[in-house]
């Protein structure tokens, strides 16, 4: 049992073939199966298995699948702006005053432009691959691509902010599309802000979600693809007080010709999981109220 074995996909994080079994569910009527990797101990499913990694996918199907709609829905907008606008302090709180040039990756709506806009005044730009959303933010005014490698191609001036929420954990080449924002697309001087759910207190296992960051494996991930992690915040706005469901990350590209460290594997992964979902149990229980506190749209 759980023996690591040969598979036919590389780690995501160290491209090892060894992994073993970590976890298999059903999702939407898919049957998924994780992967815990037995060098770096990422967890991860394998792209190849994975309709989620199918570019149509993001195009068409994501939205149906996930909301049930194409368009933006009052409760994914009200989100989108809690995030949006939770990011706008994290970024302030740590001494972000001045943007130019800012890049949302997997922009959606186009509300965390909105916010950056209005906190920064600031050029804004978004990717977004469905269709839908980047036209519902295009009549707003934003300027949109559909994909980061139209963006390389057409050479922007380089953003001094780039941002994924809630992207990182979806794409098949996390490590590829990051390494392409630190040598294509940044200043020097650049920050870069990722969101991500939490392994050890978020659910995490979804036909979307193509690899569950711990806060060590999302720091090994940023650090192999050539940044200096400035800080990792383990919280749970806007859903918990209690439960620190997401974190949220942000970094600036090392200097030129400093070499990247070595990856130190993660360690006890599934037993943090335990513990973590144990604490999880307890304080919905305890303090129901603060552990989950109510969307917007739940109140109607
Ligand atoms: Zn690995």
């Amino acid at each position: 049992m759980n023996a690591n074995k040969k598979t036919d996909q590389n780690c995501p994080l160290c491209s090892d073939k060894r992994a073993h079994v970590f976890h298999q569910e059903e999702s939407f009527g898919y049957s998924l199966t994780y992967y815990q990797c037995a060098t770096c101990g990422l967890v991860f499913q394998h792209a190849a298995d994975s309709p989620a990694a199918d570019p149509s996918f993001y195009q068409e199907t994501y939205r149906r699948v996930y909301q049930e709609s194409e368009e933006p829905t009052p409760k994914d907008l009200w989100v989108q702006k809690r995030r949006a606008l939770n990011s706008i302090t994290f970024l302030k709180d740590k001494g972000l005053n001045s943007v130019g040039n800012a890049l949302d990756i997997g922009a959606s709506a186009g509300v965390l432009l909105d916010a950056f806009k209005a906190a920064y005044g600031c050029q804004v730009t978004g990717v977004e691959p469905g269709r839908v959303y980047r036209s519902f933010a295009q009549s707003k005014g934003l300027h949109m691509v559909s994909s980061l490698e139209e963006l390389v191609n057409a050479k922007p001036k380089r953003f001094d902010l780039v941002s994924l929420m809630h992207v990182l954990e979806h794409l098949v080449d996390p490590l590829g599309t990051l390494k392409t924002l630190s040598q294509d697309l940044m200043t020097k001087d650049g920050r870069l802000l990722i969101g991500v759910p939490n392994f050890y207190a978020h659910d995490s296992y979804e036909l979307a979600h193509l690899i569950c960051f711990t806060p060590h494996s999302l720091r090994e991930l940023v650090q192999q693809a050539g940044f200096e992690v400035l800080t990792v915040k383990a919280h749970g706005y806007h859903r918990s007080k209690l439960l620190k469901l997401y974190l949220t990350l942000l970094a600036k590209p090392l200097p030129e010709k400093t070499s990247v460290p070595e990856i130190k594997p993660d360690h006890q992964v599934s037993r943090k999981r335990q513990l973590g979902f144990l604490y999880r149990k307890f304080v919905q229980k305890a303090f129901p109220h603060s552990a989950w506190l109510p969307l917007e749209t739940d109140k109607k």
